[in-house]
This record gives structure tokens, sequence and C-alpha cells, in this order.
């Protein structure tokens, strides 16, 4: 069966076809400005060179047009119609307590979803217009809904409970939620594979570092801890989020910078992090090579993101009374070297030790721990994409 996985932003949309009897990777695309002016469909045959094809798209309905159109193209195509595909997975980000796993779409979840829409007012919009799109144009596909809560609703009270009135979680649903699942979910399965051990007998930590980052404890293949809460902005330091913050801070600062209703929000969201901290960038790449040329503040922000991750990691450790691997994954996770290094320096009483040679990969899923070292190093690039297609195919076909 082929499957089509559908990840919708609110002006862009990412696609896949995958065909799951060997879970090979078809095609990939990705639209942009959806709704503005120059909307763009880059879509890439495996094998083939990319195509960008620049065509008006005034809503998410056009935009899945024109992903349907190239999926069936004659010569970039991967499907002579749409029959062949036989199911749609789609991300969605927030599904609150509803689901702790991924469902067939139904009229019932979709109302469930939107009833989600207040907690993720910029994500879930965006996937339900990318559901409706989808099936008014395949009315007879079955489409699955996966979750990026899903994974941590086995996290107990205390680990997502907010000491503020209890009130407030009952009446607004304020607890927190974690975001990655699905991320985080693919790299403990595939640790458990690597190290040719049962989830249920292992400990993992699980670092989800990317332009958003987050940390998860995963205890017998349960979530139990994670960075993220409330909303995305919880945590880690990210790329151009604050992360953990004394709440005090948010309306100190709104006071003395006279700052309008929203305009916090969007300080903490777009200038923080590492880049409000370097004044450089939000890539690490960028702040790397400021690092180089004596840039103190973006040595500083790599510090402070380091510092966040290791404080996770020691907190989890606690939680679960141990760790046996520790996992890194997402743009930094795979592919910064100097990032790893500093983050797993001077761990060796924790048992935790980075082989600097074995270090000097990106991108590419292996151990990077030293042969002594008691807990294991994995480089695990992560897939969610293929997440989706697995949960979908299997809901579809009755496996799960
Ligand atoms: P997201 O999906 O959250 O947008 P990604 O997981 O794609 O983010 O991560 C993007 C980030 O990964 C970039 O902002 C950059 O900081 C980092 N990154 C990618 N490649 C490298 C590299 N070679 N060295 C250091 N950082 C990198």
């Amino acid at each position: 069966m082929k499957v089509l996985v559908i990840n919708c932003g609110s002006s862009s949309l990412k696609y896949q076809v995958l065909d799951m009897t060997n879970e090979s990777l078809l095609c990939k695309g990705l639209v942009e400005r959806i709704g503005m002016d120059g909307s763009v469909i880059t879509h890439e045959k495996i094998g083939m060179d990319k195509i960008k094809t620049e065509v008006p798209m005034k809503d998410h309905k056009d935009a899945i047009e024109q992903v349907l159109n190239a999926v069936q193209d004659a010569e970039h195509g991967v499907v002579k119609s749409m029959d062949e595909i036989g199911a749609v997975g789609h991300r969605v980000v927030h599904a609150g307590e509803k689901f702790a796993s991924s469902v067939l779409i139904t009229e019932e979840v979709i109302k469930a979803l939107e009833e989600c829409v207040d907690l993720a007012p910029l994500h879930n919009p965006p996937n339900l217009l990318g559901i409706a799109a989808c099936q008014e144009l395949m009315p007879d596909t079955p489409m699955v809904g996966v979750f990026d809560t899903a994974f941590h609703q086995t996290m107990p009270p205390e680990s997502y409970i907010y000491a503020i009135p209890y009130e407030y979680y009952q009446k607004h649903g304020i607890r927190r939620y974690g975001f990655h699942g699905t991320s985080h979910k693919y790299v403990a399965e595939r640790a458990s594979k690597m190290l040719n051990v049962n989830l249920d007998d292992l400990k993992l930590i699980t670092c989800h570092l990317g332009n958003g980052a987050s940390v998860s404890a995963i205890k017998r293949g349960k979530c139990i801890d994670t960075s993220m809460g409330f909303t995305p902005l919880e945590g880690l330091v990210m790329g151009t989020r604050c992360g953990d913050l004394d709440p005090a801070i948010v309306t100190y600062i709104r006071e003395k910078e006279n700052l309008p209703q929203g305009k916090a929000n969007e300080i903490l969201n777009k200038k923080s992090g590492v880049l409000g901290i370097s004044g450089v960038s939000s890539d690490f790449r960028d702040i790397e090579e400021a690092v180089a040329e004596g840039n103190e503040r973006a040595a500083l922000a790599l510090k402070v993101f380091a510092h966040k991750v290791r404080f996770y990691i020691g907190a989890y450790i606690a939680e679960m009374n141990g760790v046996d691997a520790i996992i890194f994954t997402a743009g930094v996770g795979e592919n910064d070297v100097t990032m790893r290094e500093i983050i797993c320096n001077n761990l060796g009483n924790l048992g935790i030790k980075l082989d600097p040679v074995k270090n000097k990969i990106r991108g590419k899923e292996t151990v990077i721990s030293a042969d002594d070292s008691r807990v294991k190093l994995l480089l695990i690039p992560t897939n969610e994409e293929l997440m989706i297609a697995r949960d979908t195919y299997n809901i579809v076909t009755g496996r799960i």
C-alpha cells in the first residue's frame, strides 16, 4: 500500500509518498506561500532532480490539489491515479488529553480536534484545513491523525500538573502536554533495535535538538516526562524560543518596555533562544562561525543551550533512577558535532563517555559513546514522516 503523509502549516505544507510494502520513500515535496503572492511547490521524485513550480494557490485546498497533481505527474509522479494511494496520514500538533495514540479520522475525531484549537491556535487550524481539503478531494480514502502530543499522554500527573490553582487545569486544560512525540517515539524504537534490547527493559533519554527542541524521559517504552509543556515554549533554550523562564519576567518586561498584548508572546517565541542571546542567528552553524571569529555572546548562547540540555539529562536520570542510552536527534542533535561534545563533556561519574572520534559524524544512525561508557550515546536521524506512514498503514489495515 502507498501512503500519502501530509504535514500542513499555516502557509506551508510538507508531503511524502511512501510505499509501505518496504517502507521506501517514493517522493517528497514542499508547498510554500499558500494564500500569498508567489505560491510555489517544490517536488522531488526520489532519484530525480527537484522541480519547482510557481502556481497561484489561494488556500489549502488549492495546495493539496497541486500536491495530488505532482504525485500523479506523468514524469515526476509516483502513482498513475490517486486510487493507488491507500491512505493519508496527517500530522496534527495538539490532541489535548483526547488521544494517546494515532486514530482513524472520523467526524467525532474532527470535533475533538476542533475543541483543541484553543490550545494550539497557530497549529491545529491549518492541520484541520489540510484534513478537510484531503477529504474533499479524496472522499473515499481513509485518513489517520498522528498527534505530536499523543506519545506524552503516559506522563504521570506529577510530571504534567503545574503548581497553579488546580481549577485552571479542570476549567482550561492548563497542564503540560509535550510535543515532538512522534520523533521521540521513533528514535526510542530505533534505539531499542540498535541496542537489541526490548523497549520494556530500557531507560532512555531522547534529545530532539532542532530549531524547536525537547528532551524526553522514556521508561519501558513509555514517556514519563518531557521538557515542553502547555505549549512548545517551555523547556530547553531553542533557536528563537526562550524555554524555561521565571514567569514573573513576562509581566516585568511588559511593564518596563510598555509592550502591547501579544508582543511579549512574539518576543519569547521568535526573538529569544540562541538568537536572543547571541544577536547573531537562530542557526547553530552561523553561531559557531561567529564563535570562531571571537564573538563572546555567540559563545555564551551555545553554553546556555548546552547547560539546559545537561540540566534535563541530569533531572531525567534522577527521575528514572538511571539511564541506559541517551539519543541525539533532529538538526542540531544529528549534525552538530561540537554541541554534542559540549553536552556530554565531564559526565564520566554518571557513566557517560563520548568517543570524540566516533562523534565526528553527521546524520547517520550510529553509536558515539566510548567502548567503556556504561551509558550508550546514540545518534539517530529522526523520521517523523515514516512514523506517521507506519501508524497510518497499521491503522487502516487493522494491525493496530
Ligand atoms: P525544525 O524541524 O525544528 O525546523 P531541524 O530539526 O531541521 O529544525 O533543525 C534545524 C537546525 O539544525 C538549524 O537551525 C541548525 O541550527 C541546525 N543544524 C543543521 N545542520 C547543522 C550543522 N551541520 N551543524 C550545526 N547545526 C546544524
